[in-house]
Order: C-alpha cells, then sequence, then structure tokens
C-alpha cells in the first residue's frame, strides 16, 4: 500500500503558494473551488510545447503539425482513460463544463426532445446546468423540474423517484455540489434514470478534480469537465458522450474541422469528435491539461481524495468553532466534499472575504452561480473556502483565526 499523502510533498510544485499577498502575510490559497492552482510541470510543458512543438493540427503534413496533432490526441486519450471513458473518440473537446453542458442541449437535446418533454434537474446545480435548459425550454416548450434539497443541501431521492415515474427523457445533476460540496448517490441515480429510459448527464466541473471517475461504469451517457479546475489550463474542458449516444448527434458549430465533404449545395459532417470540434481547436490547452493528467495521477486520485477528505473533516470541526457561522451544506465529511460555503452573523459575505484577504486568505463571495441553491438557503449569497490537496491544516487555522478577526470587527 501505499504511503499517506503528505501535502508538504508538493506544495513546492506551486509557486503561487509560495506567495506573499502583502510584505510579511503569506498567502493561503482558498478558492480551488473557482479555479486550482497549476503545478510548475504544467506550466513547463506548456511553455516546451509553444516553443517547441506548436504548429496547427490535423491538416499540416510538416514535423511540427504532426507533433502537435500526436499531443492534441494523446491528450485526448488521456482525458478519456482519466474519465473511465471506453474510447478516446467519445471525448470531445469545449472551452469548459459550461460548453460541454450547451453542446448537449444545442446538439443532442435540439435533435431528440419536442414539446411537452421533461428534464429532471435539481435545486442545487450550477446556472451552467440551468440556464442551457432554460434557454431550451423557452424555444422548445420542453418541461423542467427540479429535485428539490434538505436543509443540509442533499438531494429529496423520494422527489427523484416521483418525477422519474413520469418519464423524462432527461436526467441533469452536479456531481459534486460547488456550494455545499455535497455528492448525490449518482450510481443509484443513474441506474434508475437510465431504467426509466432517460438520458443522464452529469455536470462533474467539481467531482472530477476530486473524485477517482469511471464514466463507462457508472453508464452516465454525458459527462462535462473542465481542466482549470483541476490543475490544467483555463480556456478548455470536455463533453464525454458514449458513442452510440454521440452518434446521434447533430453538428452545433459548422466550420473546418467538422466536415468530411463541403459542396456549395451543402456539406457531410465528418466523425464524431471531429464533428463536434469546428475551428481550432484549444491545442496547447490540451497538451496543457494531459500534463495536469499526469500529475494528479502520478499522486493518485484514490490517495488525494483520502486526504482532502480527512482536512474536509478538521476543517468541519474548526468552523464549528466560529461564533455564528452557518454552514451551507452537510456538518460531517459523508458524501461531500471539501468545499465549505457559510454565512457569518456578523457580516456579509463579501466584507467576509475582503478582511480574509487582508489576512492573506483567499477566499469566494457570492451567489457562486448557485442562485436558486441560495434563495434555499435563505441567504443572498455566502463566502466560501474551497480546498484542494495543496492545502494544510495550517491553512484551515489561518482561515478560523482570520474569521475570529472578522466576527470581533463587525460585533
Ligand atoms: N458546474 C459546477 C458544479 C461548477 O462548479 C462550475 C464552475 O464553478 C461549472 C459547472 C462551470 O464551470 P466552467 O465555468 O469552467 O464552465
Amino acid at each position: 500500500m501505499r504511503a499517506a499523502f503528505d501535502p508538504q510533498t508538493v506544495r513546492a510544485d506551486f509557486p503561487t503558494l509560495q506567495r506573499e499577498v502583502r510584505p510579511g502575510v503569506p498567502l493561503v490559497y482558498l478558492d480551488s473551488t473557482a479555479s486550482s492552482l497549476k503545478p510548475r510541470q504544467v506550466v513547463e510543458r506548456l511553455a516546451d510545447f509553444y516553443l517547441h512543438h506548436y504548429a496547427n493540427i490535423h491538416r499540416g503534413i510538416h514535423t511540427l503539425a504532426e507533433e502537435a496533432t500526436a499531443a492534441y490526441e494523446e491528450a485526448r486519450q488521456k482525458v478519456a482513460l482519466f474519465l473511465g471513458a471506453h474510447e478516446a473518440e467519445e471525448i470531445i473537446f469545449v472551452r469548459n463544463a459550461t460548453e460541454a453542458i450547451n453542446l448537449v442541449a444545442h446538439a443532442w437535446a435540439r435533435a431528440h426532445l419536442r414539446r411537452g418533454d421533461l428534464i429532471v434537474l435539481t435545486q442545487a446545480e450550477h446556472h451552467a446546468n440551468i440556464v442551457p435548459w432554460h434557454i431550451l425550454a423557452a424555444e422548445r416548450g420542453v418541461r423542467l423540474a427540479f429535485v428539490p434539497v434538505d436543509g443540509e443541501g442533499r438531494l429529496d431521492l423520494d422527489a427523484f423517484h416521483r418525477l422519474l415515474a413520469q418519464g423524462p427523457r432527461l436526467v441533469a445533476l452536479t456531481h459534486m455540489s460547488n456550494v455545499t460540496g455535497v455528492v448525490p448517490p449518482v450510481a443509484d441515480m443513474v441506474r434508475a434514470a437510465r431504467q426509466a429510459g432517460a438520458r443522464v448527464l452529469l455536470d462533474g466541473a467539481q467531482a472530477a478534480p476530486h473524485l477517482p471517475l469511471h464514466v463507462a461504469a457508472l453508464e452516465v451517457d454525458f459527462y462535462a469537465v473542465s481542466a482549470h479546475k483541476m490543475l490544467g489550463p483555463s480556456g478548455i474542458g470536455a463533453l464525454y458522450a458514449r458513442r452510440e449516444v454521440l452518434e446521434t448527434m447533430q453538428p452545433f458549430l459548422g466550420g473546418g474541422g467538422m466536415i468530411r465533404r463541403v459542396t456549395l449545395e451543402g456539406f457531410a459532417p465528418a466523425e464524431p469528435p471531429a464533428r463536434f470540434e469546428a475551428g481550432t481547436p484549444p491545442i496547447a490547452e490540451a497538451v496543457g491539461w494531459a500534463a495536469a493528467i499526469d500529475y494528479l495521477q502520478t499522486l493518485g486520485m484514490e490517495r488525494l481524495h483520502a486526504y482532502e477528505q480527512e482536512l474536509g473533516a478538521y476543517a468541519l470541526a474548526r468552523l464549528a468553532e466560529v461564533p455564528g457561522l452557518r454552514l451551507l451544506g452537510p456538518t460531517t465529511m459523508e458524501s461531500r466534499g471539501a468545499v465549505f460555503a457559510f454565512w457569518l452573523d456578523a457580516a456579509h459575505p463579501h466584507d467576509v472575504a475582503q478582511v480574509l484577504d487582508h489576512y492573506g486568505v483567499a477566499v469566494r463571495a457570492g451567489h457562486h452561480c448557485a442562485q436558486p441553491l441560495h434563495r434555499h438557503f435563505g441567504v443572498p449569497a455566502s463566502a466560501r473556502a474551497g480546498l484542494y490537496f495543496y492545502n494544510t491544516r495550517a491553512d484551515i487555522d489561518r482561515l478560523v483565526e482570520a474569521l475570529g478577526h472578522v466576527v470581533r470587527m463587525f460585533a
């Protein structure tokens, strides 16, 4: 068995962690839920690729074009392996998880759903998994229903099963909430949804950086991810779609790269995944993402997850000491990730974040693109500390100490 993970072995890979936000005030980065830091290995791979191997891909027959094409397609393989897909061709590179979900709405739903068809979502969704469906509902008359959540942000599974009985065509839900950290029982939910005849989309923007994944074993139809939350560059993400479903999807963006043939009368689309990658794709970003995946896999996702769960339990215990702090989410680490959104009676979340920044602690404040969930909790916004494997107990201590200053300052 491998030794337990020690964050001190990796912190030197993240130069940002050695920074001070002001002289004498070292940074504590607790905003990884919004975007993770990047290790040196990813940035160096990007620099090497741009400096020595970069060219446009697929259409060239010179050495550089061939090298760049091989690196881009190798990145697709790595993403497929990381997600646990059967084949690299089931991975479509997009800009981010938001675009991945919009791609499903455009390329699958517009071809398959009719007026009156039901889409089941949840109250815990990020706007990225709500707004595309509102747009579709307005345009095509599909119906949306939302699985409610309880006081801790966990899904009401009875309500979910009642909605399945109505025969939805699509169930789309987050694999880990970016507010409560809740990880729903997706294996059971996907099975039940498929038995009810629905296609299933999981929004993996938060789960992919933290959980070992196996999308093929889960039997989901679609899985959406962003590279920037899992050590990779911004500007790239992926949609996993099962091959059998991909074959039935219509092109979304038209242009170069996505065609087999074009005439003045019309065009014939290429096979997937090229069918959905019109124009010059994020080439270097894919290569950088592959380096991020190498980095994560060398450390081991199981091991990182175990460490984050332990760190999360420490954070929960320490946050419970802060007077007037209300956590938006479960108070144990069971079936949740290490992201902690909270409301402080003493001060508005924006003031909380500003004072924490004064003490070097970077957290996010706002609705975190989850306004319906905040409405459910009866607050307009929250402050959010999102942990990753490079965080330590000392970081949590600095957070709690700084929250103590906030409480005293606004008391
Ligand atoms: N879904 C969830 C659960 C998220 O947390 C986020 C980003 O915070 C997204 C989707 C959208 O990700 P992106 O902005 O990278 O498209």
